[in-house]
């Protein structure tokens, strides 16, 4: 469903992706984890379309996003982001945050969808709101449902808990895992927690240094890891 495969990337002469490649089932959710600088943003930003790989391919629901050296606009990718820093816009409401990427659907569908995703996401009530007046679960909330909204067929999460303090972030993990696969989103994060990875995903990418060492699910990885630098990854994490 999403299938990335032997997509390479240098900035200058550093080399961020040596051939990486992995694949999710439609509703799955993926993670690639690793150290900073071992260039999980930059994969995800390939993916979303904000930065061109040198080599490879990556295709979504059997479309090239991207294929021979050209690739989709971001906005026609049907992929939906949640960054760290949330990103919502702040002279609008919680509402209007939400319904902001609905295009071309009625109103009475808007209405439904949002007020749908503010009961899954515990947000009835605070929708007149600003972002300002909200807490930071709340904000990454918020952020989650306006990803969602549009109905995207890929949800991207860079580093999507990371500004939360550590009980929020085990709390707010669980809960948006089950937002997703409620909505049979297929989602892909980055992150460089092990616990957030293993709480989160069907598949886990530990990668290092522009490689993927091994993709797995977090029992394979946790059983069966395939060399010495994931053992090692995953045994200090723990
Ligand atoms: P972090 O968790 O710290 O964000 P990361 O694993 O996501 O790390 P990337 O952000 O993908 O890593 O960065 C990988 C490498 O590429 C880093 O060495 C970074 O300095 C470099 N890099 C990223 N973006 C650019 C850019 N636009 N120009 C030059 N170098 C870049």
């Amino acid at each position: 469903y999403l299938d990335v495969e032997a997509i390479t990337k240098h900035f200058g002469d550093t080399c961020v992706a040596h051939g990486v490649g992995f694949s999710l089932e439609q509703g799955e959710i993926g993670a690639l984890l690793g150290p900073s600088g071992c260039g999980k943003t930059t994969l995800l930003r390939m993916i979303a379309g904000f930065e061109e790989p040198d080599g490879g391919s990556i295709h979504l629901h059997g479309n090239p996003l991207w294929k021979g050296g050209r690739g989709l606009s971001a906005e026609d990718r049907k992929i939906g982001m949640v960054f760290q820093d949330y990103a919502l816009f702040p002279h609008l409401t919680v509402w209007e945050n939400i319904a902001f990427g609905m295009k071309n659907v009625s109103r009475a569908e808007i209405k439904e969808t949002i007020e749908e995703l503010l009961a899954v996401t515990g947000l009835a009530g605070v929708e007149k709101r600003y972002p300002h007046e909200l807490s930071g679960g709340q904000q990454q909330r918020v952020a989650l449902a306006r990803a969602i909204a549009p109905k995207p067929r890929c949800l991207l999460m860079d580093e999507p808990f990371s500004n939360l303090d550590v009980t929020l972030r085990e709390s707010l993990s669980a809960e948006v895992r089950e937002i997703i696969k409620r909505f049979g989103i297929t989602a892909l994060m980055v992150t460089h927690n092990q616990h957030e990875a293993f709480a989160m995903a069907d598949r886990i990418g530990v990668m290092m240094a522009g490689r993927i060492l091994q993709w797995d699910t977090p029992e394979g990885l946790y059983h069966h890891p395939e060399n010495l630098s994931v053992a090692r990854f995953i045994g200090e994490g723990s």
